[in-house]
Formats: structure tokens, C-alpha cells, sequence
């Protein structure tokens, strides 16, 4: 078969090349984008995303878009005010050059509007036991906080607060999953316990909706603190895993929540001068002589950190 008008060889009556010039092919409708003000994020069918203008005008173009059904769209790229769409027409692969018409409206998409409107539902205290926070710690949960912001998406997906406080810290998130989930982030990270507690809020539609607080207790102990656990002495040697070692045996165990007998900044110093089976004898640093149970790792001249517990001497290697 020919095209009727220009003759050359197709399928169809009417070629498409010659088909767009005879009657119109593709229409846009005139529509709305909205854009948050404060975010930039554009609204997507139901969904804000934070994508680049063109990509949301192509989106909202083939959303609006009318076209015969003879034309098959494979493609579209935007020029100025012009869409131009690629496809098959009647055999022919064409471009059509179609007017774009748009109004932009700038508002407050929910999630900005939520945040300035200070919403939240879960907030997470951070609090040290019986010590206040380290910078360290500090700074480590600001980090947490801000990465996991940077990371969600989600419309409730913001801090609407941040204090500090005597006792620690406070942080109220939009959502409760965002709350949840960096409560893990920082117990994990700073050896932590989460103690979760919820209180009815308000009610929306008919049902309860509450506010939850994820309470997060870090350690008291430090690294080198002398723990003690069921009647035995252990040294702190990793505070966020809560990893202990027993200084009489040698043998690691998980100490995490348990109390601090002794901080490491109350110990003395000395060193192993003799040694038997079960007990070391060791010379402080002011001269006095110790009798003490033989520690773990024990050797003669060995440096031992020295200190009291309960009315009793102990000492441990330096580099236990
Ligand atoms: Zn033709
Ligand atoms: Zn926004």
C-alpha cells in the first residue's frame, strides 16, 4: 500500500508523517503543579517527592496527556514550553511537538506544614545514669539524628524539636517509626537500654492516637570501670557492647546494666612484686605493701591497677 498523500510505501492509507500534519495527534490539558515553598518537594499524583522540576513535568504531562490511539509514546523531552513526545504513528516513528500549559502553585506540603506546626509523636530522651551525657555521646546522637533525617522520605519524617536539658537530651519526631527507629540507632551504637512508654494523645477519627516516648539509658560505667556482677568483679573493657572481663579469671562476659562498683579515676597505682598460686603482693605507689587475690595475667613486675571495694584491696594488670 502507498500513503495517499506522499506516495511512499506503508501499511496504513496515511502515512504518519503525513497523519500529523492533518489532524491533531496528542493534547496536553492545561494543569497545576504544586511545589512546597519550603522544601521544594512536588506533588506527585497522591505522593510529595523531592525530585528535579523536569522530572515532575514529564510525570504531569503524561498524567494530562490525550493522544489517538494509533500513536504509541515511547519517549518525551521537554524545550521551553514544549513537550516533544516520540513514538509510533501509523508505522512511522515521528515527533510531535506539543505546548505545555502549567501553572506552578507554591504551598506548604504536609509534612512542612506538620513541622512548622510542631506535630510530633514520639520523642526520645537520652540520659546517662547517675552521670550527665559525654560531648561524645552528644555528639554521636546528633549524628544518628541527622543522618536518619537526611535518609526518610516519610511525610512525618521530621525532628520538630531538639532540647537540651539538664538531665540529656530531648528529640521529638514527627513520626513514631522515625522515633522508634533511631532509639534503636543510638542504643546500639552507645550501649544503651530503650525503655518505651506510650500516652493517649488525642483521638482522630474515632480512634486513639498516641504520643510515644523512647527513653534511652546509657551506661554509667566506662571503659575500665570495675563493674560488679552477681558477686563478681569484672573491668569494663567495651562500654558500648558492654563487655566485661572478670579480673580474677580472665573471662569475658556481658556486663551491660550492671552497676559500677569502682570508677577508674579512684584507682591507685603499683606494681606485682611477689607471687604464689593465689595470691600477688604488690607495691603502691605511696610505699605500702598489699597482699591481694592473684589476678588475672599476673606476673612479677608487672604494673596493677589498685583499688578498694568493700572494704577489700584488689589489683589488676595495667594491660589486663
Ligand atoms: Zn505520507
Ligand atoms: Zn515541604
Amino acid at each position: 500500500m502507498k500513503c495517499i498523500v506522499c506516495g511512499k510505501e506503508s501499511e496504513f492509507k496515511i502515512c504518519g508523517e503525513c497523519l500529523i500534519e492533518r489532524e491533531k495527534i496528542v493534547d496536553i490539558d492545561k494543569f497545576i503543579l504544586e511545589i512546597c515553598s519550603k522544601c521544594n518537594s512536588i506533588k506527585i499524583g497522591r505522593e510529595w517527592l523531592k525530585i528535579e522540576l523536569e522530572k515532575a513535568l514529564e510525570k504531569a504531562i503524561l498524567d494530562n496527556l490525550r493522544h489517538s490511539h494509533d500513536f504509541e509514546v515511547r519517549g518525551i523531552r521537554i524545550q521551553d514550553r514544549f513537550a516533544i513526545l516520540r513514538g509510533i504513528l501509523n508505522g512511522d516513528l515521528v515527533e510531535i511537538s506539543v505546548p505545555i500549559r502549567y501553572s506552578i502553585h507554591r504551598i506548604s506540603c504536609p509534612r512542612c506544614s506538620r513541622e512548622s506546626g510542631g506535630y510530633y509523636e514520639s520523642i526520645i530522651q537520652i540520659r546517662a545514669v547517675k552521670r550527665p551525657l559525654r560531648k561524645e555521646e552528644i555528639e554521636r546522637a546528633k549524628e544518628i539524628v541527622e543522618k536518619a533525617i537526611r535518609e526518610s522520605e516519610g511525610e512525618k519524617d521530621f525532628i520538630s524539636k531538639f532540647e537540651f536539658n539538664k538531665n540529656g537530651i530531648d528529640v521529638y519526631f514527627g513520626s513514631r517509626k522515625l522515633g522508634e527507629k533511631v532509639s534503636r540507632r543510638i542504643a546500639d551504637e552507645l550501649g544503651g537500654r530503650i525503655f518505651e512508654s506510650k500516652k493517649l494523645h488525642k483521638k482522630i477519627d474515632g480512634r486513639d492516637s498516641y504520643r510515644f516516648t523512647f527513653l534511652v539509658r546509657l551506661p554509667e560505667y566506662e571503659e575500665m570501670d570495675i563493674v560488679v556482677k552477681k558477686d563478681t568483679l569484672y573491668v569494663v573493657k567495651n562500654a558500648r557492647t558492654g563487655k566485661g572481663i572478670d579480673l580474677l579469671s580472665g573471662k569475658y562476659a556481658n556486663v551491660l546494666n550492671t552497676e559500677v562498683a569502682v570508677k577508674k579515676s579512684s584507682f591507685g597505682w603499683g606494681i606485682i612484686t611477689n607471687l604464689d598460686e593465689t595470691s600477688a603482693e604488690v607495691m603502691t605507689e605511696k610505699g605500702e605493701i598489699l597482699i591481694v587475690e592473684r589476678p588475672f595475667g599476673a606476673e612479677i613486675g608487672k604494673e596493677v591497677y589498685v583499688f578498694e571495694y568493700k572494704n577489700k584491696k584488689y589489683a589488676f594488670p595495667t594491660d589486663l
